[in-house]
């Protein structure tokens, strides 16, 4: 895997994965959009685009050219500068002196995942679809050259499901699952961590979504909330918090936001296991320990923007 990954880094690779990213991302954007008018889905969304900020000058030189690239496969990513960034979002103010510039996509959008997708199941219920929850896909297993059906394990035992087609989205997982099948993906685990702070009024926080590539951070305002999500350890399916990590996420955001106020606690993100997630508390967030799937190809069960950053909604 590891010589793999190195070879889609080769620049010749890096723009062929950026064409295709891209234009993944641009239709899967445009689904999001039609899906949101068509079920009238609310989740906290914000149409404000996306700003990634910089604070050092080789950073911000080679997102001056990963720009140029997007720009041409059809993304309207602008590069601007410090200033350009606090008139963009305000609560940057306080770290001027760090800033060496930045990238806006005013395109992007972001918004409460968990919130959508609950809004989504909601509707999708409403139709008749029935959602099997608290089940753990055990194995699939095979009936010749087809799949005889999945057999899952839930509070009233084992029991095999079958159906005319599968989709396997299991995130990181995934490989695992398909791996007695003969099926090897390209995916492995990459441990990301997030925070979700509440916010009193007039709490100095960003109201636009914003990235910082050098410390692979994203802050999203959802509503009275703001999360900061982040980072990529590789340290197999291992769910264990760093501290040093945790403590560094909220270093950079007192970094970025020094006058950022927040109020009581609350505790957010997806698991992606199925025991209980540990939890390290730190600055009055609760940070959690996610596991997302890193592909080593644009082909994956399920990318990660966080590591690769990509104009995806967020
Ligand atoms: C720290 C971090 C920050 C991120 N930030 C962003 C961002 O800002 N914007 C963005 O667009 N994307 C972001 N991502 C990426 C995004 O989270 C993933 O692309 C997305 O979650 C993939 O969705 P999925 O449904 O394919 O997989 P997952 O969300 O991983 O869902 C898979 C599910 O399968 C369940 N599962 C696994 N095994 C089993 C089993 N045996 N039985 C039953 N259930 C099982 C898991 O518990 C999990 O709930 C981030 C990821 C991380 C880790």
């Amino acid at each position: 895997m590891g010589l793999r990954f190195l070879r889609e880094c080769l620049p010749g690779r890096t723009r062929q994965n950026i064409a295709a990213i891209v234009a993944l991302s641009l239709y899967s954007r445009g689904c999001l959009q039609v899906l949101r008018r068509e079920l009238n889905l609310e989740y906290d969304q914000l149409e404000r685009g996306i700003l990634h900020v910089y604070t050092q000058p080789d950073a911000f030189a080679q997102a001056v050219e990963a720009a140029k690239t997007m720009r041409r496969f059809g993304l309207d990513r602008q590069t601007v500068s410090a200033e350009r960034c606090i008139e963009i979002e305000p609560a940057l103010a306080g770290a001027r002196p760090l800033l060496v510039g930045g990238d806006y996509t005013p395109s992007d959008e972001s918004g409460d995942a968990h919130k959508f997708t609950r809004e989504l199941a909601d509707r999708a219920a409403a139709q008749g679809v029935d959602f099997r929850l608290n089940l753990t896909v055990d194995r699939i297993a095979p009936g010749g050259s087809q799949i005889a059906g999945v057999v899952v394990n839930g509070p009233a035992g084992s029991e095999l499901l079958t159906a005319d087609a599968y989709v396997a989205a299991l995130g990181s997982y995934t490989p695992l699952l398909l791996r007695p099948l003969g099926i090897r993906l390209p995916v492995v685990p990459a441990k990301g961590y997030s925070a979700t702070v509440a916010l009193p009024d007039a709490a100095g926080a960003p109201t636009v979504s914003l990235t910082d590539d050098e410390h692979r951070l994203v802050f999203s305002r959802l509503g009275k909330r703001l999360r900061i999500a982040g980072t990529a350890e590789f340290n197999g399916y291992n769910l264990d918090l760093n501290a040093v990590r945790c403590a560094a996420l909220m270093q950079r955001t007192r970094q970025l936001f020094p006058a950022l106020q927040t109020a009581a606690s609350r505790s957010s993100g997806a698991a992606c296991v199925r025991r209980r997630r540990p939890t390290y508390r730190s600055s009055g967030a609760r940070v959690t320990a996610t596991c997302g799937s890193t592909p080593a190809t644009a082909r994956s069960a399920g990318p990660c923007p966080a590591v690769l950053p990509l104009p995806l909604p967020t």
